[in-house]
């Protein structure tokens, strides 16, 4: 059996996809080519592109109204590349910083506007995601940004609020496809593959028709979302071996039921685990109950000084990349689409046998 891998991206895959694409890997069903030497202008690859184009947006149930762009440089490419698209005539945009990646994109939006801190978690420690009450929007900002999974924190959003006119941008890096999610809510979402939905180099950008236009002429065209949707995403060369993943994702998660069937899965994990870290004063966890991560699930050890038993430990076990961000430290478990059941069993079971044995 393959360890548990619970890297925070890139990421498991199923292990179905793999071996797929390591059968597919010398000939393409019956091409003569590997997916990778494939003129993206051709039949084959075309195919492969377009499949995952319309699997994607029946998964995620996506309205007519908006439209997919697949594209290149993943979620902190699109820290800047969201205001060059969206500002427009508007000099400001609004950020919700619920967590490092949010407090990431704000930071990055002061080199093209003035953009304005709605609310901001910071001095909590990003625990909690404050309600849509608690925003302070400005007078007319070109958009609200929020991102709807802090990756590093273990925080998810899982009320989408309603903002009126003003177009809601959401970073769903890494809960992209972990669940339904009600797409004509958002102006646009987007993020990178590499957590949840395949690998990397891929970056998808999910954006309301309406909103393509606003782009200001200094955006190089490669990464002009209006160039880039009238051209189907194939502007220019696309990554295809990630669109290729992102495909074979695609029909996994349609194997398994689709995104309703693998919400049910992922609350059951996620429960079991935080049940496991709860359980115990051994283990901390003190993002808000209704706040708390499906994805990815930091947790502390009350002991710091036994991090390195608990690391070495799990390694034994086939229980790898258990070790949190740098900037927070401690441990941290993302379990995501293609995590098992039985890989967050495994890790509950060794958080009961190290507390036992180290406790
Ligand atoms: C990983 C991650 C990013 C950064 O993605 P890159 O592909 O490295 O640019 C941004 N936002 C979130 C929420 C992430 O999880």
């Amino acid at each position: 059996m393959r360890p548990f891998n619970f890297s925070a991206g890139p990421a498991t895959l199923p292990v179905e996809v793999l071996e797929q694409a390591a059968s597919e890997m010398l000939d393409w069903r019956g091409s003569g080519m590997s997916v990778m030497e494939m003129s993206h202008r051709g039949k084959e690859y075309m195919e492969i592109h377009q499949t995952a184009l319309d699997d994607l947006r029946a998964l995620l149930e996506i309205p007519a109204s908006h439209r997919i762009l697949f594209t290149q440089g993943g979620a902190i490419a699109e820290n800047a590349l969201i205001p060059l698209n969206l500002l427009g005539a508007r000099q400001s945009a609004d950020y919700v910083i619920t967590g490092s990646w949010s407090e990431k994109s704000f930071k990055e939006a002061k080199k093209y506007c003035t953009p304005h801190v709605a609310v901001s978690t910071a001095d909590e420690g990003f625990r909690r995601v404050p309600p849509v009450e608690q925003w302070r929007l400005s007078d007319d900002p070109a958009y609200v940004h929020v991102c709807t999974n802090e990756t590093v924190n273990g925080v998810e959003m899982f009320e989408t609020p309603s903002l009126g006119d003003v177009p809601l941008v959401a970073d769903v890096s890494s809960h992209f496809l972990s669940r339904p999610m009600d797409v004509a809510k958002y102006g646009v979402m987007y993020g990178g593959a590499q957590k949840n939905a395949g690998i990397a180099g891929l970056t998808f950008v999910v954006v309301r028709e309406d909103l393509l236009g606003r782009t200001l002429g200094i955006c190089p065209s490669a990464f002009d979302w209006n160039l880039v949707a009238l051209n189907n995403s194939m502007y220019n060369t696309p990554p295809t071996y990630a669109i290729y993943i992102a495909g074979l994702v695609f029909q996994w998660l349609k194997r398994q039921g689709g995104l309703p069937a693998i919400e049910a899965r992922n609350r059951e994990k996620a429960g079991l685990l935080y049940g496991a870290i709860d359980a115990s004063d051994f283990y901390v966890n003190d993002v808000d109950p209704a706040a708390r991560s499906l994805m990815n699930v930091p947790f502390r050890l009350h002991d710091e000084t036994l991090n390195e038993a608990f690391l070495k430990g799990a390694k034994e076990r086939g229980l790898l990349q258990l070790k949190g961000h740098k900037s927070v430290g401690g441990m941290r478990a993302s379990i995501y689409n293609a995590m098992p059941l039985e890989g967050v069993q495994a890790v509950a079971a060794y958080l009961r046998d190290f507390e036992r044995q180290a406790g």
